[in-house]
């Protein structure tokens, strides 16, 4: 089984204690919410293709020994000449809040699906793909006309036989208004088999009262999974006709949040590639996510880092 991802990898400086009351260093590292969800499925086995477009700075250059360390297939992403990737930086205030800063207007993944010639050899390369995620923010950093490309692709790749992952992501800043979210994320629903949606982002972007309007709204998708996260709370399975509420385990030493979802998101994604059931697919997305936020940062150290091994059907505890 193999997957690719679809989106954007930035240049990260997350601030690191100071010595002696020492003006702050950066350290430095690579994120993306699709970036950091297809590092976790390729350390839970799956095969899997990261599509980007990167700069030929010394960065993207770094970016791409990165991937190859993780095990990440880069054959999909182009170079373009003199461009540089984009980049964020993490400041820690006086609340324990993170606050993010981005610089990613020019990021040349920006020009993803945009010309002919890539979106042909892309094109081409997600063909032989089992399944294809990406997010709301991969939406909303690529032009209206590129996503439309994107669209009409994703339905003849489905009609193929192919599967479709997506997660609406929703973050307000990269749109231009609600109105153009909405309607690009509902069109993107509609070629999509499985929705790993967060409660929160559905709410802001849709006013969704609650969890059972939201998931009364995306009916009219016809998703042949939804998967509902909420924090701490129970996960909501829709799927096969049902309704599902599965506990996510008490995690003890939470350290940090950031990418809790994209790496709920590759365990569930890595689990139903192994053909593991839905529901036990959610046991593997919370256990993903509960080693991700005992540690500090979206993409912890591979050497902390439990994979999920084969799970043979049943054979593991219901969350
Ligand atoms: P996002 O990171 O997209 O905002 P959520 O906050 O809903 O997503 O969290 C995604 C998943 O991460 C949850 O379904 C759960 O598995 C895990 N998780 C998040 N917060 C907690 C928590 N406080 N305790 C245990 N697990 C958590």
């Amino acid at each position: 089984m193999k997957l690719a991802a679809l989106g954007e990898v930035m240049v990260e400086f997350a601030p690191q204690q100071g010595r002696g009351g020492a003006a702050p260093l950066f350290a430095l590292s690579f994120a993306g919410d699709t970036y950091n969800t297809s590092i976790y499925i390729a350390r839970n086995g799956i095969q899997v293709s990261y599509a980007t477009l990167l700069g030929d700075d010394p960065y993207s250059e770094r970016m791409l020994q990165a991937m190859g360390a993780e095990g990440l297939d880069t054959d999909a992403i182009e170079r373009l000449p003199g461009r540089c990737p984009g980049l964020y930086t993490i400041q820690n205030s006086a609340d324990g809040e993170r606050q993010f800063t981005y610089w990613r207007g020019e990021s040349p993944a920006r020009e993803l699906f945009l010309d002919e010639r890539c979106r042909a050899r892309l094109q081409d390369h997600l063909r032989q793909m089992d399944c294809l995620y990406l997010s709301g923010i991969t939406l909303a950093i690529m032009a209206p006309e590129a996503r439309e490309h994107l669209l009409t692709f994703l339905d003849s790749f489905r009609r193929d036989g192919g599967r479709v992952a997506f997660d609406s992501n929703y973050r307000p800043r990269l749109w231009a208004s609600k109105e153009a979210a909405r309607e690009a994320v509902g069109g993107f629903l509609q070629q999509s088999d499985i929705a790993l949606l967060t409660l929160e982002d559905e709410q802001l972007l849709w006013g969704d009262r609650s969890a059972g309007k939201c998931l009364d709204r995306n009916a009219r998708h016809h998703l042949e999974e939804l998967v509902l996260k909420r924090g701490p709370e129970p996960v909501l399975l829709q799927y096969d006709g049902e309704l599902t509420a599965l506990d996510v385990p008490a995690v003890r030493d939470i350290v940090d949040t950031t990418g809790a979802g994209d790496a709920f998101n590759a365990g569930y994604l890595a689990a139903r590639l192994k053909r593991v059931e839905p529901e036990l697919a959610v046991a593997a997305g919370n256990r993903c996510a509960a080693q991700v936020i005992r540690h500090r940062g979206a993409i912890i150290p591979a050497a902390d880092y439990l994979p999920e091994r084969e799970m043979p059907a049943g054979g593991l505890a219901r969350a």
